[in-house]
């Protein structure tokens, strides 16, 4: 007997038959990104032999500078998916302003965000990097798409998925009915439901911080990471481990397989920005993922996916993960605030590091 696997292809298809009226639009977008993040899996495979590494030498509305990759990236998400008819404008992390599929072509009813490449600044190292993207509604299809018709939180969200160029190239894809992940089997060049239904463990005993930022932290994040620290003679009662990848994609696929909680939080470092990670394409995707995979992601002050956005570059602090351990970190950031921290020895945090050796 032959092995069923199921491909990307059959399982949007099959998920519009469950949907009587659907107009195979979305089925449609979802092949022409999963198009694109083949192309690019391919580049980034293949990276020094295509010339494909380092600085592309300019620098990105933001002020990072891009890589060569983070360019071919986004050219091929944008050269992929325009000509579908799907959409009416897309906005990258690459490019300032929102774009609009241009007036030759058909105008379609979604809007596509996507970050083309994450974890970029480690490309060179071989570290995993991903894509990651949103799909939202156009509110009115009728008209020429603008900034305004992108700034919806999270919860709007259609679509969201993220693919890992790491050991295998894999896609993991929300739609609001739980989490699947596909891997890309080269051989015949499509996307195979390998990780029906993830689901994140509630609880859990790894972190993930840039521990380099602790003296610019705020109390309630200091108190959560000495209390794991502190290990199984502090307040916790266990060890914790620690894990630091510095690539969202990354980190979010080791927290879906095993559980963990991931910090990026506000910090004092620059206080013009209200965090490192940006709402539109990273934290509201992988918020919708992580939350339909059964955890939690927050601000420390309010859920992610309920952040009405400002702007289509807008940071945000990004808590996530296992439920129990990133209600406790929205519970310590309320003690704080209504001046009722419950910090087990304060002082501590006054008089050494973190990470000395008492
Ligand atoms: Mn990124
Ligand atoms: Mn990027």
């Amino acid at each position: 007997m032959r092995e069923e696997r199921k491909t990307l292809t059959r399982y949007t298809i099959e998920a519009e038959h469950r949907h009587p009226g659907s107009t195979g639009d979305f089925s449609g977008l979802l092949n022409a990104v999963a198009t694109a993040v083949k192309i690019i899996s391919n580049q980034v495979g293949r990276g020094a032999l295509v010339g494909a590494l380092g600085s592309a030498g300019v620098q990105n509305i933001q002020g990072e500078v891009q890589k060569k990759l983070d360019l071919i990236s986004n050219e091929v998400m944008v050269g992929e998916t325009e000509w579908t008819g799907h959409l009416a404008a897309m906005a990258s992390e690459e490019m300032e302003g929102i774009y609009p599929v241009p007036a030759t072509g058909q105008r379609g009813k979604y809007l596509l965000v996507f970050d083309p490449l994450d974890g970029s600044s480690n490309i060179d190292a071989n570290i995993s990097v991903g894509t990651i993207f949103s799909i939202l509604r156009s509110p009115d299809p009728a008209v020429q798409p603008v900034v305004e018709h992108f700034l919806q939180p999270g919860v709007a969200q259609v679509c969201a998925g993220f693919a890992l160029y790491g050991a295998s190239t894999m896609l993991i894809l929300t739609t609001g009915d739980g989490v699947d992940g596909f891997t890309l089997d080269r051989d015949i060049g499509a996307f195979v439901l390998t990780h029906p239904k993830l689901r994140i463990p509630e609880d859990c005993g790894e972190f993930a911080i840039n521990a380099s930022n602790e003296r610019f932290w705020e109390p309630p994040v200091r108190r959560y990471i000495q209390e794991c620290l502190a290990g199984g003679t502090g307040p916790r009662g266990r060890d914790f481990n620690m894990r630091w990848i510095a690539s969202l994609v990354a980190e979010t696929y080791r927290i879906l397989t095993r559980g963990g909680v991931f910090l990026y939080p506000r910090d004092s470092k620059e206080p013009a920005m209200a965090g490192r990670l940006r709402l539109m394409y990273e934290c509201n995707p992988i918020s919708f993922i992580v939350e339909q995979a059964g955890g939690g992601a927050s601000t420390g002050r309010e859920r992610v996916m309920e952040v009405q956005p400002t702007g289509l570059h807008q940071r945000v602090p990004l808590i996530l993960g296992s439920r129990n351990e990133v209600l406790r970190i929205e519970r310590y950031h309320r003690e704080q605030a209504s001046g009722h921290d419950q910090t087990f020895d304060d002082s501590l945090f006054n008089s050494r590091s973190l990470f000395r050796i008492p």
